[in-house]
């Protein structure tokens, strides 16, 4: 343990400026990302960012919007009426900062660039599955075909398992969510989740897929005993999202598969 302290400390050092521009950045980027997960599934454009107050609507300048600063300069409330502004953009936004120390510090180098891109993308995909039980296709096929271009550039020998990967990702939940479905009479499984296991297999291989599915599946479990402990009652037909499980799942196998 002390080793890999060190190890990690070691690495901060031999950083360069090309990759602290990722976690300097990462927080601006956080911000965008969250302008999609709230409106990618309403159909809303998105491409003018945060505008207006959620709740009074008055118009946000430039110092409204500085990720993270600007919600604690404020105490987390509206400057103009004083309404609570949530935790929802500085919880995106230092997540996406998250995600970039951890990448900086685990991989370094161009695979750190990579390691962002995954990340951020799955944790668009989580937490919009969260807040709107959905897995947009306009989030989900890219990142299949990304995670096959990342392969086709940096791992060529490892192209045909990623293929087969993403194919054997989206054949293994669909067959599962049709058998739920036949059994059940109801939905078990969205359609998302499956596209999202073929990009799983896409970045991981076809050979981390059980990996993947168990981690997801144990994460969700835990959480359900979790919730139970809190006292929130958990029959047979509440559901849970199983996106960002998945999610969580294939970012960490990905930054593991480095470390070895
Ligand atoms: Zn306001």
């Amino acid at each position: 343990m002390r080793g890999l302290a060190a190890e990690l400390f070691g690495r901060i050092g031999e950083t360069g400026a090309a990759e602290w521009s990722l976690v300097v950045a990462s927080p601006v980027i956080g911000s965008f990302l969250g302008v999609l997960i709230r409106r990618l599934p309403e159909g809303l454009p998105f491409a003018r960012g945060r505008s207006r107050c959620e709740a009074c609507r008055t118009a946000l300048r430039a110092r409204d919007l500085v990720p993270i600063l600007s919600w604690l300069a404020a105490g987390g409330r509206c400057r103009y009426c004083g309404q609570p502004t949530g935790w929802f953009y500085p919880g995106v936004e230092l997540a996406a900062l998250g995600i970039a120390f951890a990448a900086v510090l685990i991989d370094g180098g161009q695979r750190a660039w990579l390691d962002c891109l995954l990340g951020w993308w799955l944790l668009t995909l989580g937490w919009t599955d969260l807040r709107s039980w959905l897995l947009p296709d306009v989030l989900t096929l890219p990142l299949i075909i990304a995670g096959l271009a990342a392969a086709f550039v940096f791992d060529p020998d490892q192209l045909t398992q990623r293929a087969l990967g993403a194919a054997l990702g989206y054949l293994s939940l669909a067959a599962m969510a049709a058998l739920y479905r036949a059994l059940r009479g109801r939905e078990g499984l969205g359609g998302g989740d499956a596209k999202l296991l073929a990009a799983s297999g896409a970045w991981l291989g076809a050979a981390a897929l059980p990996q993947v599915v168990l981690f997801a599946a144990l994460l969700a479990l835990a959480i359900a005993a979790f919730l139970r402990l809190t006292g929130k009652r958990l029959g047979r037909h509440s559901a849970m999202p199983f996106g960002p499980f998945l999610a969580l799942a294939t970012w960490g196998l990905w930054l593991a598969g480095s470390i070895d």
